[in-house]
């Protein structure tokens, strides 16, 4: 194997691209990294990990320190803002068939974190960081890239492979000319963050709430260890600016009209975020030696937790065909069986399920929202029932129809 770093170049050291990253190094193939942060970026975004995402974690050693550092949250609610709770989940139900019978709750940046300080202790590893990749290109030896270092000077690199994982608004994707179809949707979300604790009032770490006015998502992540952080998430249909609606008055009615302080107090809320939200999926996910990750592949509204879990999944599966390329076990046309298990189950599942998620929560007609809190209901309290939903909203079934994919 040569030592050249650039045998694999990964544009954006996100979540995603770390996790190919120290896939390949540990399996002895060179790896490039290029972002343009300095240092990994720290707002709120994903927290969830699912039982598959945990099992695929494993090759890259990094369970243990997560199961350390995260919240085990092994029961997840469905409610309504008026009637309560409408449904429980308990996870443990798919304790037979597998050893993360919970979702692992554990912020991205940490996760990002751990694995970019992993990957600097290889030696054939190199990370540059404050560095914008402008171009990039192939021929059939190769892929060049082109980045802008320090706002400075432009350089090219030359590599074998190159995985775009540099998010939503992709470079590499867009290098390409692959389409990104689908929706942005006219409301976005906004994340408001308390340390007031929602557990002892019966919320379950993971609740997502109902209500055709004003539906709301709520979820306890770690932060700097229990009772952690509880996140509020509430749609935010206006056109106003970010700023109007982060009024500390308006916020703070946002909380205490979804849940009253039970002392009558005000919530101290530690941070507020506003993003717009999509549903899209490139067209293609492998052109030539370039292939798409994560966010640059495919993006989605956050309920149900799913997005960075698909990416994670999208990273070990490339890595994991690369370096079956890069020590002769197989040929290159194993990067198409890549496009066709990563971007099937994109659309069948990721897309469609968060979709679906975002429709049963603002749900207008009564008569349908009733249907749905029956229908929930009564899987909740059936064991069969309950263990097959939990398999698709716990991402068994999009991985067990991913390996099928031949
Ligand atoms: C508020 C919020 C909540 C979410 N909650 C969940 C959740 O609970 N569960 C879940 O699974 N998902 C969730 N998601 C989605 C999740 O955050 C994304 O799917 C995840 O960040 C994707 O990781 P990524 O590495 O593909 O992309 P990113 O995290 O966007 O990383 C891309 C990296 O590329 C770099 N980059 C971009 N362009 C360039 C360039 N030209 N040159 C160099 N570097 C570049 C960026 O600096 C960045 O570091 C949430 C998203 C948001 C916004």
């Amino acid at each position: 194997m040569d030592k050249n770093n650039n045998k694999v170049i990964i544009s954006g050291a996100g979540p995603v691209g770390l996790t190919a990253a120290l896939l390949l190094l540990k399996k002895g193939i060179p790896v490039t990294l290029i972002d343009s942060y300095t240092d990994v970026p720290t707002d709120p975004r994903a927290s969830t990990f699912h039982p598959p995402t945990m099992e695929l974690l494993e090759k890259i050693d990094v369970t243990n320190e997560m199961l350390e550092k995260g919240l085990v949250v092994d029961r997840w609610q469905y409610r309504d803002r008026k009637e309560g709770v409408i449904a429980e989940f308990n996870l443990n139900l798919l304790s037979e068939i597998t050893k993360y019978p919970f979702r692992l709750h554990f912020e991205q940046h940490k996760y990002a974190q751990m694995l970019l300080n992993r990957v600097l202790k290889f030696d054939i590893c190199k990370v540059i960081r404050n560095s914008t990749v402008l171009k990039t290109s192939q021929n059939e030896n190769g892929v060049f890239v082109e980045y802008k270092e320090n706002n400075s000077e432009i350089k090219i690199i030359k590599g074998s492979y190159l995985i775009g994982s540099d998010g939503g608004k992709s470079i590499v994707r867009q290098n390409l000319g692959v389409s990104f179809n689908g929706l942005t949707f006219e409301e976005r979300f906004l994340v408001l963050t308390t340390s007031f604790d929602f557990k002892p009032y019966g919320f379950s770490g993971t609740c997502y709430i109902s209500d055709p006015e004003e539906w709301c998502s709520i979820f306890n992540v770690p932060a700097d260890g229990p009772p952690g952080h509880w996140r509020l998430v509430f749609p935010e249909s206006s056109k106003r600016s970010q700023n109007e609606i982060f009024n500390d008055a308006e916020c703070q009615k946002r909380i205490q009209d979804f849940f009253p302080h039970p002392k009558s107090e005000l919530y101290d809320i530690i941070h507020k975020n506003i993003y717009n939200v999509h549903q899209r999926i490139a067209g293609k996910f492998r052109v030539g030696r370039i292939f798409l990750c994560g966010d640059a592949a495919h993006i989605n509204n956050p309920l149900g937790g799913m997005g960075l879990n698909f990416g994670i999944h999208d990273a070990i599966n490339i890595a994991e065909k690369i370096y079956l390329v890069c020590t002769d076990q197989s040929t290159e046309n194993i990067f198409d069986r890549y496009d066709r298990q990563r971007r099937t189950v994109a659309e069948e599942y990721l897309l469609t399920q968060t979709a679906q998620n975002k429709r049963d929560l603002e749900e207008k007609k009564s008569d349908e929202r009733i249907k749905r809190h029956k229908y929930l209901n009564k899987i909740s309290t059936d064991k069969e029932s309950s263990k097959s939903y939990l398999m698709k909203t716990a991402m068994f079934e999009s991985t067990k129809r991913a390996n099928e994919i031949l």
